[in-house]
């Protein structure tokens, strides 16, 4: 019954020798984060990889200031959507051509979103979740209205038996930003397939946190966030997946010069580039992009196998944590307990929530808040280690006996929680 009581507890020595056997722990070291700083919100901004500063400082000193209009040549500014989408395939379970670098999240969710409409013709219902991230319920419910089509969001238990022959699209994020709760893909994607709807994966969670299969699981269409586990910095361009089968006739909407098939011949009329080209827009952020490229170098030899191991075994540390230290203290668990069905975050709900992230951090440990109740801890495999998991539970413990959250400074909402 109480397996917190009946389990031995868990002491420093344990967590020790857990970091000392980590295989991933050399991977820390690419990573620059500051001294005193223990950061479990990779989740939300990824931490700077070492790799990056150099590669700016050369993109900015010599490819902008030297070699100006002609880096779009001659420093291979030019392919880099393709290419950094290449790199981003090999953690998502795809081919390189059928990943693209190009916008965020919110917008390629928009051009998939009715590309995907289109391609079912006579049906007009997009299905989603109910506690789905916003900007996916947002965009969701803007392209049923501009394409007279209907949103429809039912809570998750519900969805499998949503899934009729109305529907045309099902556009789900796998890994719950909130709960760390995560979607079967292939049997979801299974049952749409069964009643002829499409699939649309929002990867936020997922890419660069565990290992994600997409072509395994049939996946269609899948987008997902460059500033999240994949570490590309404030704002990093996103990517976009779409499965070879659906390139042929792939229709989106943002019809930019990017996206033609020769942007350079200036024609009055659209035609669509090859493939994923077709996915792109407007003129690239270059300087983001080359930071994405850098920054997914941490990524470089990493067995994400492994990294899915030790995630779990962070998550699990966390938990058991949790309950040897802080069980007199409030907290509820807002996401599964069993391993195999979280992703790479464990979130804990209280009522004073915010204050106690706010008293978190001003302590060096840095998570997140999440209205109404829920306190958000990320853990990035690559550079968050056993002990870290350690510190930061008894950090939370001494906030909790001493109170320290009840300090007036620590109530105040800043804009960004
Ligand atoms: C972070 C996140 C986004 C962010 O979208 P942007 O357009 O990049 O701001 C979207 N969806 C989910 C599920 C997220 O977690």
């Amino acid at each position: 019954m109480n397996q917190i009581l009946s389990a031995p507890k868990v002491r420093l020595n344990d967590v020790q020798i857990l970091d000392a056997q980590d295989p991933l722990a050399h991977c820390r070291e690419r990573f620059q984060l500051p001294d005193g700083v223990i950061y479990l919100d990779g989740n939300s901004l990824g931490a700077m990889p070492k790799s990056v500063p150099a590669r700016m400082t050369r993109a900015i000193e010599q490819e902008w200031a030297v070699g100006l209009i002609r880096s779009w040549n001659d420093a291979d500014w030019y392919p880099a959507p393709q290419r950094v989408g290449g790199r981003i395939s090999q953690l998502i379970g795809a081919k390189p051509h059928e990943v693209i670098v190009a916008d965020s999240i919110s917008v390629n969710l928009f051009k998939i979103l009715v590309a995907a409409l289109r391609m079912r013709p006579g049906r007009k219902r997009i299905l989603g979740e109910i506690g789905n991230f916003p900007t996916d319920v947002y965009i969701a419910s803007g392209v049923a209205e501009l394409m007279e089509a209907e949103f429809i969001a039912v809570e998750p238990d519900d969805l499998l038996a949503a899934i009729t022959e109305e529907v045309a699209i099902v556009s789900l994020t796998h890994v719950n930003y909130k709960s760390g709760k995560f979607y079967d893909m292939a049997a979801i994607t299974q049952r749409a397939h069964d009643v002829g709807a499409l699939v649309v994966w929002d990867l936020a969670h997922t890419a660069g946190a565990m290992p994600c299969e997409l072509n395994a699981a049939k996946a269609d269409f899948a987008v997902g966030c460059g500033y999240k586990y994949l570490n590309g910095g404030p704002g990093a361009p996103a990517f976009v997946f779409v499965a070879e089968r659906h390139h042929q006739g792939l229709d989106q909407p943002l019809k930019g010069w990017h996206g033609h098939v020769k942007p350079f011949e200036f024609t009055h009329d659209y035609v669509a580039g090859n493939g994923m080209d077709r996915m792109l827009v407007g003129t690239a952020p270059q300087l983001s992009l080359i930071a994405l490229e850098a920054a997914l170098e941490a990524f470089d030899g990493v067995d994400m196998q492994l990294l899915r191991q030790k995630s779990q075994a962070l998550t699990s540390l966390f938990i058991t944590l949790v309950d040897q230290e802080l069980s007199e203290f409030g907290f509820g668990l807002a996401t599964p307990r069993d391993a195999t069905k979280r992703g790479s975050q464990v979130s804990l709900t209280h009522p004073q929530g915010y204050a106690i992230i706010q008293a978190h951090i001003a302590r060096g440990v840095i998570g997140d808040f999440r209205s109404p109740n829920i306190l958000r801890f990320g853990f990035a495999s690559l550079y968050i280690s056993y002990c870290d998991v350690w510190n930061a539970v008894m950090i939370l413990k001494d906030i909790m006996i001493n109170e320290t959250w009840k300090r007036a400074e620590f109530m105040k909402q800043k804009a960004v929680t």
